[in-house]
């Protein structure tokens, strides 16, 4: 029973004033897009209300409990994101490499082995050997294009298996069904970062994979404006992945929530502009006397170019090339005054970006030489080649 109310001081204090002032819900219009959500914290209208959503919360139920757990946008874009890369549920995380070790942690325990691709993300490279390894999780590595001989790798205590396809620097193109297979049999789970080709170009969960993790960072937001990961589940493995990404307190900041779901209505026409250009410019560097080797899987002289043709439904629009002979200088010399590439980390954003960049191999090392990646954005295709070609002119003079 409520204690029968005291009537309302005339004047509320300040503090009371400060409190509750400018929150009358207004009637919610109804908007093309959810509004934003600012909460740490969900009021309940009584107890009873809150044990009753609690318990829908613990049959996995999308209901808010609290600020972190299922707000409205959030579930919006996971349930997005896990629609369009095929596979059961989503989390989101802070940062593409929150969800590459919140991924990774929700398939293994200590006292597992890991075998990782020799061709990941280099961050992920650094989670295996610096934090895996103090918790008892052993890592080893394996040749990207190692298929089915994976087998060999295995070990009775194998719990997952981690690829990146196409790599994101040197884009070997995996055999992502043959290694699913040989990794199931053996019981371990296959995780996939699929930043590349994302859901738009990529049915990793029909072609076995079992966790897809999206560094929504790159084509998902889009704009270079917002870090966020998400890691997608099949549905045998939703659990895991939601209780990690719970108990470690993993969630995506709500501005960069909302610009993932903006940056997402134009993902599909940003790729297909961004893919065309960027093979217009890998045919075109091909045929460039100082480019040594473009690496661009759907260039039919990519070594992998038939497995890319079986499994993917397009390409995104970042590719590498290495270099005839180059010194520091010359490199520098096309790089330093391009007009059109920023100079920087990350890519899948709608400006274009160069980078330099030599590959950390452990298995066997790198024979590609010094790398240069391009990720290709929105500019005009003719500008873009005009300003690589300035470049050459420079790299010549020096
Ligand atoms: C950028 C990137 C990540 C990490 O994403 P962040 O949001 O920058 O942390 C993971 N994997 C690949 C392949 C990437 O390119």
């Amino acid at each position: 029973m409520k204690p029968p109310a005291k009537p309302p001081p005339k004047r509320p204090s300040k503090s009371t004033q400060l409190a509750h002032a400018a929150r009358a819900a207004s009637e919610s219009p109804r908007t093309v897009n959810l509004p934003t959500d600012r909460a740490s914290t969900v009021l309940f209208d009584s107890l009873a209300h809150m044990d009753a959503e609690q318990q829908r919360f613990n049959r996995d139920e999308q209901v808010p409990t609290y600020g972190i757990f299922n707000m409205p946008q959030a579930v919006a874009l996971e349930n997005a994101v896990a629609e369009l890369e095929g596979g059961y549920r989503a989390m989101s995380f802070p940062s593409g490499m929150a969800a590459v070790s919140g991924a990774i942690l929700s398939c293994v325990i200590s006292g597992d082995h890991l075998l990782m691709t020799d061709a990941c993300y280099d961050p992920a490279r650094h989670f295996c050997d610096r934090v895996l390894s103090r918790f008892g999780v052993e890592t080893t590595y394996y040749d990207p294009t190692i298929g089915a001989d994976i087998a060999s790798l295995m070990r009775p205590n194998t719990k997952a298996v981690y690829l990146e396809s196409p790599s994101s620097i040197t884009f070997e193109v995996q055999d992502i069904p043959a290694i699913a297979q040989v990794a199931h049999e053996a019981g371990a789970s296959v995780i996939l970062d699929n930043a590349w080709a994302t859901g738009m170009y990529l049915d990793a969960f029909g072609l076995g994979v079992d966790v897809v993790v999206q560094p929504a960072t790159k084509y998902y937001a889009g704009h270079a404006d917002a870090l966020i990961g998400l890691v997608v589940a099949r549905e045998s493995h939703w659990p895991r992945v939601k209780q990690t990404n719970y108990h470690m307190g993993q969630r995506a900041g709500t501005d960069e929530t909302f610009l993932t779901l903006r940056g997402m209505r134009t993902m599909s026409v940003r790729m297909q502009q961004q893919s065309a250009s960027a093979l217009r410019i890998a045919e075109w560097l091909q045929s460039r006397p100082e480019v040594e080797v473009v690496n661009h899987p759907a260039l039919p002289s990519h070594p992998q170019h038939a497995l890319w043709m079986r499994d993917f439904k397009g390409a995104s629009g970042v590719f590498s090339f290495s270099l005839r002979s180059v010194t520091q200088t010359q490199l520098a010399a096309f790089i330093d005054h391009l007009q059109c590439f920023g100079l920087g980390y990350s890519w899948g954003g709608f400006e274009s970006l160069v980078m330099a960049s030599y590959p950390t191999r452990t298995v066997k090392p790198w024979q590609g030489g010094q790398l240069v990646r391009l990720s290709i954005g929105l500019e005009d295709v003719e500008d873009l080649i005009a300003d690589l070609e300035a470049g050459f002119v420079r790299l010549n003079g020096r």
